[in-house]
């Protein structure tokens, strides 16, 4: 198969021309991040490529299975400072901005090593020497499977696993409006390639301790209802962590749950694992794009789903995203109403 852009046809022969490739991800991998650095590990392993993955968090306990096989490396300035001296070649996945790689990117200065970027982000650096980044595709792994197709690979059941990983929580289990044709004909053909849907679901989500059910029955019970039940706010503090013995990540589906609610736009979650320091995560039921509301703070992500990290206390941080949500909104009312008035 011919590789559909100029772009991927300059990744294939990146691929071909390396032989020892390091690969890593953004900070706090969520299951794309993670399904798609497996199955390009794997793909290249297939090649006889030497690859090693590194990333500078942990990999979450809901994916922890699918690194059975192949191994990821965790942050230590030693053995990064090793892992980038072996490497000829660096791959970033599922971020195309320096900052998001951590801890990783102080290294990229002291190494002669040439990068690979293989994203679906509209807001990139495009840093590497190779920037494959492509906006209109629902995950990093439908990517990566479009990738090897091109280059006649047929994944085998844990590649097609972890891909199908990828797909299906950056989809939000095929519920955002980022699930099209082409995702519903990814999965059909990993299906066939032996993933399980159901099986593998469990895998992913059936992994919660009742702490963090019952962290979600708090925040949950304490969300506001906002702009006439069009924004919907939740927030999560710092003793709620602590008192249920959880980290960031264990928010990983909380934002999701009140687009439940009838008439929700916006769902903002404020997430203070530390005093201090506010994760905020935005989605949108598909009326008003919120990914420039993380770009103007430092963040980024989808049109639908983004988040940024913002320093300050809940009230501060809330004080300073909300009206950018509500004028959006406001915004958006209007130009239903005809803009002109
Ligand atoms: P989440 O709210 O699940 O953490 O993130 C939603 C999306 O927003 C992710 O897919 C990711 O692309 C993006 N995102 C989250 N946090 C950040 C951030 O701090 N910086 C950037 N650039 N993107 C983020
Ligand atoms: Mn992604």
């Amino acid at each position: 198969m011919t590789p559909a852009t100029p772009d991927r046809a300059a990744l294939h022969a990146f691929l071909e021309r390396h032989g020892k490739f390091l690969l890593t991800t953004h900070v706090n991998p969520d299951g794309d991040a993670i399904g798609s650095e497996i199955a390009m590990a794997r793909w290249l392993r297939s090649r006889g490529k030497s690859v090693r993955i590194l990333n500078d968090s942990p990999t979450p306990v809901a994916f922890g299975w699918l690194t059975a096989d192949d191994a990821i490396e965790m942050y230590d300035e030693a053995l990064c400072e090793q892992r980038f001296s072996e490497a000829d070649a660096l791959v970033v996945l599922d971020t195309s901005n320096r900052q998001r790689i951590g801890r990783l990117s102080r290294h990229l200065d002291r190494h002669v090593v040439a990068i690979a970027i293989v994203d679906h982000h509209a807001t990139h650096d495009g840093f590497g020497q190779v920037n494959v980044v492509e906006p209109e595709l629902a995950s990093t792994a439908s990517l990566v499977f479009e990738l090897m197709r091109e280059a006649g690979v047929t994944p085998d059941v844990t590649a097609a696993e972890a891909l199908y990983v990828g797909l299906f929580t950056d989809t939000g289990n095929f519920r955002y409006s980022n699930t099209d044709a082409r995702a519903h004909r990814m999965a059909a053909t990993l299906v066939e390639a032996g993933v399980d849907p159901s099986d593998l679901t469990s895998r992913v989500h059936a992994t919660a301790p009742a702490g963090r059910i019952r962290f979600f029955g708090e925040s949950l019970a304490a969300l506001q209802v906002l702009e006439g039940g069009r924004l919907v706010v939740v927030e999560a503090a710092p003793e709620q962590f602590a008192r249920h013995g959880l980290v960031g990540a264990d928010t990983e589906g909380l934002v999701d749950m009140p687009r439940a609610i009838a008439g929700v736009e916006v769902v903002a979650l404020f997430s203070e694992v530390e005093p201090g320091k506010v994760k905020v995560s935005l989605r949108s039921t598909g009326n008003v794009t919120i990914d420039a509301v993380c770009a103007r703070f430092g963040g980024g992500g989808h049109p639908h789903a983004a988040g940024v990290q913002m320093r300050g206390t809940r009230e501060d941080v809330k004080a300073k995203i909300l009206p950018e949500i509500v004028r959006l909104l406001d915004a958006h009312a209007e130009s239903l109403a005809g803009g002109d008035g």
